[in-house]
């Protein structure tokens, strides 16, 4: 070959490679020179986009896939949600199970983008709760275990934008110090229930954090996945608990149907009890936007509110802190 050709032909090769080390780079969601080109982050539930958009703020664009009243139990992705799981730039979901039906599609992008299962990644210093043959997923009912949620979703950040690290430090910090406040104010409201007030049923298993956190026996009349069926057996033994302690109310979910619940009211009914519903908690979904529980402080808010108030206690207001107010 002649040897004009040949540089010819190293030239071309050359500038390929260029091109290719140059898009990849664009690729891998990092952004741009110029930090105009938000990173694309896609979570499954509203829980762990409230602590992505508290960190990011602008510098990224965050979609939840499963809305209000979704149940992540059994939530199962349509076609338009493995289109924007591809889209994604970054993918935090929750893990242990929680998203059932959806694991496979959330592993699928692992080869292409960064993939966290946020309450996989809480690290040694919280104690993950076990039962029933596998660890129970409801991580963020203690509001401890969300502020160890944010440390893994701030690490997959900072990897991804390095130059926003001390942005996404000072957000979670400013995060940590909101959540520390609210872990501050639910202990103290519920110590000031009666210790036999302490009980808190509801339709599927997902206090149990919340119980250990803040010293409150919970009961769920489904078992810790909704997939799994409340028998005769269960419900009989919750209604003999209900009337011989007196509780006063029980409690639906919004991402679970009342019926089971009902079922109890009715059972208690029939022995004579009056027994209450205590209203509505969100277990594993935000309220509905403009509601008051659309944020994740919000949703526990109401239901600890919910809780004391259905059970005779009283509580002051919550004090809010404005963004950018860290000591
Ligand atoms: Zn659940």
């Amino acid at each position: 070959m002649p040897s004009g050709i040949m540089k010819f032909t190293n030239t071309i090769v050359l500038i390929i490679l260029v091109l290719i080390s140059v898009s990849c780079g664009g690729n891998q969601g990092s952004r741009d020179a110029d930090g105009d080109q938000p990173i694309r982050i896609l979570v499954t539930t509203g829980m762990i986009g409230d602590i992505v958009k508290n960190l990011v703020r602008d510098r990224g664009e965050v979609t939840a896939l499963m809305g209000p009243g979704s149940d992540p139990h059994l939530y199962t992705p349509r076609r338009a949600d493995l289109a924007r799981l591809s889209q994604a730039d970054l993918i935090f979901y929750n893990g242990l199970e929680l998203e059932g039906k959806m694991v496979e599609a959330l592993k699928s992008q692992r080869s292409r983008v960064p993939v966290v299962a946020v309450a996989e990644e809480l690290g040694d210093g919280y104690e993950l709760i076990h039962g029933g043959g596998a660890y129970d997923p409801h991580v963020w009912m203690d509001v401890q275990g969300w502020i160890a949620a944010t440390g893994p979703i701030r690490e997959a950040l900072v990897a991804m934008d390095p130059e926003g690290a001390e942005f996404y430090t000072q957000n979670a910090a400013e995060y940590i110090y909101t959540l520390t406040r609210l872990d501050n104010y639910i202990r103290n409201i519920i110590n000031n229930l009666e210790q036999e007030r302490r009980v808190l049923v509801t339709a599927h298993d997902a206090f149990s954090y919340f119980g250990r956190a803040y010293e409150v026996e919970v009961h769920g009349i489904q078992g810790i996945s909704t997939e799994s069926e409340a028998g005769l057996r269960d419900i009989n033994r919750l209604v003999d608990m209900v009337v011989e302690q007196k509780i006063p109310a029980v409690f639906v979910e919004s991402t679970v149907s009342d019926r089971m619940v009902m079922t109890l009211v009715e059972g208690a009914g029939a022995r004579g009890y009056r027994l209450k519903l205590g209203g509505e908690l969100y277990s594993d979904s935000l309220g509905p936007s403009g509601s008051n529980a659309d944020t994740y402080v919000g949703m526990v808010l109401h239901n600890v509110q919910t809780f004391v108030s259905a059970m005779g206690g009283e509580y002051p207001p919550f004090q809010a802190v404005q963004t950018g107010s860290t000591p």
